[in-house]
């Protein structure tokens, strides 16, 4: 295709259809007749120096012209602003000097009104007869309304995201206690020995501890004042285990009147003292219920992790010793 051929790609589109033959065989022309009236993707058509030599009539109409003739001679910076228009000249040039085409080029463009356009733009080089670069053809597309979609979709899983975690959070808590529950704690033990084990790997001897506390009496509690009383009980109780824990310790309501705690990096002897003082306070704490103070003890038992050990084999261990604890008469630890 040659210089004149191509500015003549304006004047077929004039005479659409005309050209299909009897035996309805479509010529080449009107082929290029029909792309050029009817796609609703822009094509043009641009000499070396990336003027236009020829527009579909979706492009002209893209710059406010009905009549695709009236773009001839003009460029991108007759219409776009200057970094835009350098940029794909940049491209064009470059297009020209290596021959490679350059496909689906996302672009985005701000009209003066400031409406944001985007563009998937393709742009390939033109070849002489003779195999030389005489200029770039390209298509493109707006694809504004996708990319809305997309940006839309984007915030709606980010919204997601965000109330899944919200969720995930809301059902790792016991509601009543407002600390993590009983599925939480066999999680955290599990995440921990499979950590500690890493750990122990790369040569770290510590090990965490587990922390077992069941109020005592509570039945009767429960008896004499009435379930109302023993909720405020257990959120009594589970706001002293809150205030008193420290950072890197995991507070748990495991169900009923059972509490458990996790201790990083902790070894027994340390977590025991760490139960001793919180059976103390809990002990020297009390609060009112319809004119009756209320106090509250604890029966604990605390263990710490052994190398392989299953989390079963831990639960029933810091058990036992939570069981000594109410069998020697409760309020203590061991
Ligand atoms: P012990 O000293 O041996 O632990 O005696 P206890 O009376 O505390 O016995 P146990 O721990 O077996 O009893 C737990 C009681 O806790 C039984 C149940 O009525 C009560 N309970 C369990 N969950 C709740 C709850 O959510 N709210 C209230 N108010 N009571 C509960
Ligand atoms: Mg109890």
């Amino acid at each position: 295709m040659d210089f004149d051929q191509k500015t003549d790609l304006n004047h077929v589109q004039d005479n659409l259809l005309e050209e299909v033959s009897a035996e309805n065989k479509i010529t080449d022309s009107t082929i290029l007749k029909i792309i050029m009236s009817n796609s609703q993707d822009t094509i043009y058509f641009k000499d070396i120096n990336s003027k236009f030599i020829a527009n579909s009539k979706a492009h002209a109409i893209q710059f406010g012209f009905e009549d695709t003739k009236k773009l001839m001679g003009m460029s991108d910076f007759d219409f776009f602003p200057e970094e835009f228009a350098q940029a794909a000249l940049r491209d064009e040039i470059k297009i020209m000097e290596t021959g490679i085409p350059i496909l689906g080029k996302i672009e985005k463009w701000v009209s003066p009104e400031g409406k944001c356009v985007w563009f998937s733009a393709s742009k390939y080089p033109i070849f002489s007869d003779t195999g030389e670069v005489i200029g770039t053809w390209g298509t493109s597309r707006d694809i504004t309304s996708l990319k809305v979609t997309q940006e839309e979709l984007a915030r709606l899983n980010e919204k997601l995201e965000a109330t899944n975690l919200k969720l995930q959070k809301l059902s790792d808590l016991d509601g009543l206690s407002e600390l993590f529950n009983q599925r939480r704690f066999h999680e955290v033990l599990e995440e921990n020995i499979e950590l500690y084990r890493q750990k122990r790997e790369l040569g770290f001897k510590n090990t965490f501890s587990v922390i077992l506390m069941d109020i005592d009496g509570f039945k009767l509690i429960n008896d004499k004042f009435g379930h109302p009383m023993g909720d405020r009980a257990i959120r009594f109780l589970s706001d002293i285990i809150r205030k008193n824990k420290r950072e890197n310790d995991i507070c748990f309501r495991c169900g009923g009147d059972e509490f458990a705690m996790i201790l990083l990096d902790t070894d027994i002897n340390v977590a025991k003292h760490v139960a001793e003082r919180l059976c103390k306070t809990i002990e020297q704490s009390s609060f009112i219920f319809d004119d009756n103070e209320i106090n509250l003890t604890i029966s604990v038992g605390v263990e710490d992790y052994q190398q392989d050990e299953s989390i079963a084999k831990l639960l029933i261990k810091v058990d036992k010793k939570l069981y000594m604890s109410k069998e020697q008469g409760k309020n203590q630890v061991n």
